[in-house]
């Protein structure tokens, strides 16, 4: 691909090198419904326009997963595995094309975006594995000649509804973990970032192809949020798997449990470290500006606060203020750039909105929070450090842009009720070098996600992915995440010739 030609032609590219042809022009759907215009946040330029899906391709989508569940719930986990090990393959041939779509459409810079699609392929190797480890455990039971034991059956057609920020691998998380389950995914991926999605879809579908599995395993929605709402509804769906703001938590877990669906959610974090007098600071200020600068601060584990004890605050302001200082903000295709754009000027907004209420209340701004400027109309602001004198409402909210808030603290159980006195419960951290501080931290912490010693954000496909609170509660990707897309069974089997009852009851 040439880095000259227009990030239409190279969005065209990509998408067809992984099987996706886009649409020239044109876009309306047949019941009148506006295109979808797919813009690129790096110069706001338009890539492409998609047809968005009728009410009733939607019904058609979800009736044709469900209708391949029946096939695909009798074939067994570990040849499901065989389709997810040639799509795992794909991955890696197509890489390069699947972390520039990434980067078009959410301007991450490209080791983000490879990043990213390295975890897809990572999470493939832990599903092929999984597929011939969906374990039962078998328990003694009281009566004789009897075995009491329980077995994984699949669930049923399973919604993915995806946030813009992580466009491709929270869908692989749940997408390879769900196929060998035994379920079918129908996806409905963020309105900002839909050619991600139709060019998953298409290698996941050549994958079927090669390995004869249905090939309407798996289904795109093109759509706002409307089309998430018609999963959410839809009593054929099993289980909504939703990942995106609090927000829209709040709209879908009432209407899936009104219908007694399973709902995992994976919603908004704001997540913090505590710094203690014993940390390395040169460590902890690298940690520190990954964690709170990258990905321009649209990661749900984006660090968002630093609780320093009071005697190392300065040292470690000073620090941090001088890498943000040379931090290069702009293209992310441009050599050497770390930070890309937001993802819309309404981000932007709210990033300004928060700096000022921030300052209200008696905030420092330390080092960024203005606009940078760069050719065409994207925008692009330099990561904000702000010096806070409390936890104040606008700290306790996640606004979804690179602001990081400085708070002290003298005590560690301060620091500790500072860090849990939040609504979210996500992702969490502690850089000390004192073991009795790391092992009170990683009790108390009130996060899914607890670490010591590395950043809030970068999280490994090995553990389970999630968290509490506003979070949401739900588990993805690794350790025993799968039992969520699974219907567990409890059996007894009685190979004696008598009737004994439980509990010693005697009926007749
Ligand atoms: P968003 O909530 O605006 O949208 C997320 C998805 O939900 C989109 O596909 C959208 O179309 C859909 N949606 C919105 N309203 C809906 C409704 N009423 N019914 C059904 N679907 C609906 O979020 P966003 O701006 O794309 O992403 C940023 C947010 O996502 C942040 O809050 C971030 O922390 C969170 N996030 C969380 C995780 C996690 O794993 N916890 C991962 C990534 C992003």
């Amino acid at each position: 691909m040439n880095a000259t030609d227009s990030f239409s032609n190279r969005a065209r590219t990509a998408a067809q090198r992984c099987g996706a042809t886009l649409p020239d022009g044109g876009g309306t759907a047949p019941d009148g419904t506006a295109a979808l215009v797919v813009t690129t946040p790096i110069d706001g330029t338009e890539l492409a326009r998609l047809e968005p899906h009728t009410a009733a391709q939607i019904d058609d989508s979800i009736g044709s997963a469900a209708h391949a569940f029946e096939r695909w719930r009798d074939v067994p986990a570990p040849a499901r595995g065989w389709l997810v090990r040639r799509f795992g393959d794909l991955l890696v041939e197509h890489k390069h094309d699947l972390a520039e779509l990434v980067t078009l459409e959410v301007g991450k810079i490209p080791s983000e975006a490879l990043g990213e699609v390295q975890e897809m392929i990572d999470v493939c190797d832990f599903a092929v594995g999984l597929s011939r480890q969906l374990y039962g455990r078998t328990m003694p039971s009281e009566r004789p000649g009897h075995r009491l034991m329980e077995t994984w059956h699949p669930l049923g057609v399973v919604g993915v509804i995806s946030a813009f920020n992580f466009p491709v691998a929270v869908w692989s998380w749940n997408t390879t973990i769900a196929l060998v389950c035994g379920d079918p995914v129908v996806w409905k991926p963020s309105e900002t970032t839909p050619l991600t999605a139709l060019a998953c879809d298409a290698l996941l579908r050549r994958a079927a192809a090669d390995v004869d599995a249905p090939a309407d395993l798996h289904h795109v929605l093109i759509g706002n949020a409307s089309a998430g709402e018609a999963l959410v509804d839809d009593p054929r769906v099993a289980l909504v798997s939703a990942t995106g703001s609090v927000p829209m938590g709040r709209i879908v877990a009432p209407r899936v449990a009104a219908r007694f669906g399973r709902c995992l959610l994976e919603l908004g974090g704001n997540n913090a470290a505590i710094v203690t007098p014993s940390a390395n600071l040169e460590l902890t200020a690298r940690g520190v500006v990954f964690a709170a600068a990258g990905t321009a601060g649209q990661r749900c584990t984006t660090l968002r606060r630093l609780i320093v004890h009071r005697s190392v605050a300065d040292d470690l302001v000073a620090r941090l203020a001088s890498v943000y200082a040379g931090l290069r903000v702009g293209n992310p295709f441009d050599d050497g750039v770390l930070v890309g754009p937001l993802i819309s000027p309404r981000a932007h907004d709210a990033m300004r909105s928060a700096l000022d209420r921030a300052e209200l209340d008696g905030g420092i701004l330390v080092a960024g929070g203005q606009q940078v400027e760069v050719p065409g109309a994207g925008v692009y602001v330099s990561p904000a450090l702000v010096r806070m004198p409390a936890q104040t409402e606008v700290v306790r909210e996640e606004t979804f842009a690179p602001i990081l808030y400085v708070l002290p603290y003298d005590d560690f159980d301060e620091a500790i009720a500072l860090h849990n006195g939040v609504p979210q419960g996500l992702s969490s951290s502690i850089f000390t070098t004192d073991q009795r501080e790391a092992e009170r931290f990683l009790a108390r912490s009130d996060c899914g996600i607890t670490n010591v010693n590395i950043g809030t954000s970068g999280a490994e496909i090995g553990g389970a992915f999630g968290g509490e609170k506003e979070t949401g509660g739900g588990r993805e990707s690794g350790s025993d995440s799968w039992k969520a897309y699974m219907r567990r069974a409890t059996n007894t089997v009685n190979y004696s010739d008598e009737l004994p009852l439980a509990q010693g009851v005697e009926f007749g």
